[in-house]
């Protein structure tokens, strides 16, 4: 089979060996569960419940705060009490507003389970079908938390010629991906089926690192017991940092180029992480919305890396001894995510979210916290961006407050992939000042977006009272 790519990117050591082939260890439902309501790209929820409500583990707990597509619901993972709900910090680093559930004498019972109706989604409609997705609460989950009922319904217009299971899991440590579709491949290709059906697009490929070329079998057998109609294939790609970015997977398995500015979309392609394929099956044949999340801990500092399943919502702190077991010698930094996209954070109060894919203890040996260093103009961060942008533009016009340069750089293209601080010789924190740009350009857009419906009201008001 012929190994894809895409150009320029990062040979990195992968670091997986220490979780690799492990099976999936099931962690017991903790006491608590600290739930953000916001766990989704797109707008705000509001919660559903209040402290004091009893909920059960399945339960929708928040929704859209405002009608609308792009919101998602969460749902309480355990049953119990709402015990308060609050600003707690999230895996982004940032406050945002959490329901605290503590288990009650009930939890931990499985009947106490508040799932939604099992539904047959190759006899319902699209409409049910992606009503359904979008009640079970799910988004990918291979970090952006795109809401998944929105990437699988294009705008009319879009033509969509393939559809791609993204299982390339090119971030260093993690084999959470991996260990998806050892244990679960049948519910991969079910999930896939189930997207073709929904699109009514009938060519998928499951795209997956050359690393994982021994799990070819596995999916191919079940692609054949499953007999759904359509052209389901798998194909490798090199192993290669940053291959499961959707620009770079579809370049690699279409030979398509996703335009400046555009979509996945823009190039006929919708990708899916395999776990987000598995977690839609799961909301069919279970009924079960998106309260669990398998991940890896790893790193040099956890004494025992494995593959987990949590309960979304349990605190890296309340995770057994047994699941996590930290050596605070060693210990120098916490990732949630992998050591090139994930964030560190400064306490192990964070609760596991839906596109929590690791957790990752690092040593001093791992990490490297050198002050910056001024610029040396050597470029080598824009020869590795496999974006083909210019960081080191786009970072001088951020310093110097210009959003719109920084724009003209590429800064909205811009996948947060790491590469560019990984290699910057002057440990320049580049994908980092990237990230807070573009969270101050929405920002800007949001109250440009305000001013313009205020001027729109008065306009319409005074038109009113000319009338
Ligand atoms: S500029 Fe963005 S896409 Fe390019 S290497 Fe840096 S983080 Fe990756
Ligand atoms: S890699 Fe670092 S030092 Fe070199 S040009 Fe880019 S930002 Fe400057």
């Amino acid at each position: 089979m012929a190994v894809k790519t895409f150009k320029r990117g990062l040979s990195l050591p992968t670091r997986k060996h220490a979780t690799e082939g492990k099976a999936v260890d099931i962690v017991p439902l903790p006491k608590q569960v600290v739930i953000p309501i916001n766990q989704h790209f797109g707008a705000p929820n509001k919660s559903l419940v209040a402290p004091g409500d009893r909920v059960r583990r399945g339960q929708k707990i928040a929704d859209g705060a405002n009608p609308g597509p792009m919101t998602t619901p969460v749902h309480a993972s355990i049953t119990g009490i709402v015990k308060k709900i609050e600003n707690r910090t999230q895996t982004n680093n940032l406050d945002g507003p959490c329901i605290v559930i503590e288990a009650d004498t009930a939890s931990g019972a499985e009947a106490e389970i508040d799932f939604l109706p099992p539904l047959d989604p190759f006899t319902c409609t699209r409409e049910e079908a992606l009503a359904r997705i979008r009640e079970a609460g799910i988004i990918g989950m291979g970090g952006a938390g795109f809401p998944s009922h929105v990437k699988l319904n294009p705008p009319p217009g879009k033509k969509i010629d393939f559809l791609i299971a993204d299982g390339a899991e090119c971030e260093p440590y993690l084999t959470t991906d991996e260990a998806v579709i050892t244990e679960k491949p049948h519910l991969l290709v079910k999930g896939l089926a189930i997207v073709m059906k929904i699109t009514g697009v009938n060519r998928a490929i499951i795209g997956m690192e050359d690393n994982k070329a021994g799990l070819i079998p596995l999916i191919e057998r079940e692609v054949r017991i499953g007999g759904y109609p359509g052209d389901i294939s798998v194909r490798l790609c090199k192993t290669r940092y940053p291959q499961g970015g959707e620009k770079m997977l579809i370049t690699a398995l279409t030979g398509r180029e996703v335009p400046s500015g555009g979509l996945p979309m823009d190039a006929g392609c919708i990708v899916q992480n395999v776990g987000t394929l598995v977690a839609i099956a799961e909301a069919f044949t279970l009924g079960k919305p998106l309260i669990d999340r398998d991940l890896t801990v790893s790193g040099g500092a956890c004494k025992f890396p494995r593959n987990i399943r949590a309960p979304i919502g349990t605190l890296l702190s309340d995770l057994p001894v047994e699941f996590i077991d930290i050596d605070h010698d060693k210990l120098r930094k916490i990732l949630f995510g992998g050591p090139m996209m994930g964030n560190a954070v400064p306490t192990t109060a964070i609760p596991i979210q839906k596109n929590t894919s690791g957790i990752i203890l690092m040593t001093a040996e791992e990490t490297y916290m050198d002050a910056e260093g001024p610029c040396i103009r050597c470029a080598r961060c824009i020869r590795n961006c496999a974006c083909r942008l210019s960081p080191a533009i786009m970072k001088e016009a951020l310093e110097a407050g210009d959003l719109d340069e920084a724009v003209r750089a590429g800064l909205m293209d811009c996948i947060e992939c790491g590469s560019c601080s990984y290699v910057c010789p002057a440990r320049i924190k580049l994908v980092q000042r990237f990230r807070i740009g573009k969270q101050r350009l929405r920002a800007r857009q949001a109250q440009e977006q305000a001013r313009k419906k205020a001027a729109d009201a008065r306009a319409a008001q005074a038109e009113t009272v000319r009338k």
